[in-house]
């Protein structure tokens, strides 16, 4: 079994736009590259799991997410470094109804867990929204981030932060966990 670092996308890999569907809109966020080779310099996997409810609403087509995705894939290509697997949640209940992946629910992190034979109990979570952090916790992880990246800042000062590890970008909650969670 591997530990992995479960990555929202939108305001944690890449720059946050509202309903992210053009490739050339997709920039990576300072630090994002160094981020995700400290994570598979420790052995983790980065396993992206993001709700894509634009999908939902018909804003673009899962085609479109896919294309986004290539393009980020590019991206962190030039600096080295690479994500290993991409989940999403097409899913928005006032379209199509409940679903069990849409963060806060644990689902893209239970069935990436079931799929990658992640161990979630030694893994992490990152997100600049609480919907991450709660699926995180509720999925059962190590540690679950905010970030102040993205929408963070926005998140931080909006919610009661008790008991919440915050930190200000991906690359710092990546060396929090190494250090904390002594992964080889
Ligand atoms: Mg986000
Ligand atoms: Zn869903």
């Amino acid at each position: 079994m591997k530990s992995a670092f479960f990555l929202d996308r939108d305001g944690v890999i890449n720059a946050e736009v509202d309903y992210l569907s053009d490739p050339e809109q997709a920039v990576l966020l300072p630090g994002v590259a160094d981020a995700l080779k400290m994570i598979h310099a420790s052995g983790m996997l980065a396993v992206v799991v993001t709700n894509q409810s634009g999908i939902a609403r018909g804003y673009y087509t899962e085609e479109d997410m896919h294309a986004v995705h290539r393009r980020l894939d590019e991206l962190l290509a030039q600096s080295g470094a690479a994500v290993d697997a991409y989940y999403f949640c097409p899913h928005h209940p006032k379209y199509t109804g409940e679903c069990d992946c849409r963060k806060p629910a644990p689902g893209m992190l239970k069935k990436a867990a079931a799929e990658l034979h992640i161990d979630i109990a030694s893994s992490a979570m990152a997100g600049d929204r609480m919907s991450d952090v709660g699926a995180g916790r509720t999925a059962g992880c190590a540690e679950s981030y905010l970030l102040l990246t993205g929408y963070g800042p926005t998140t931080a000062a909006t919610h009661d932060l008790t008991g919440i590890t915050v930190k200000p970008d991906l690359a710092s909650a990546v060396r929090d966990f190494l250090d904390r969670f002594q992964v080889k």
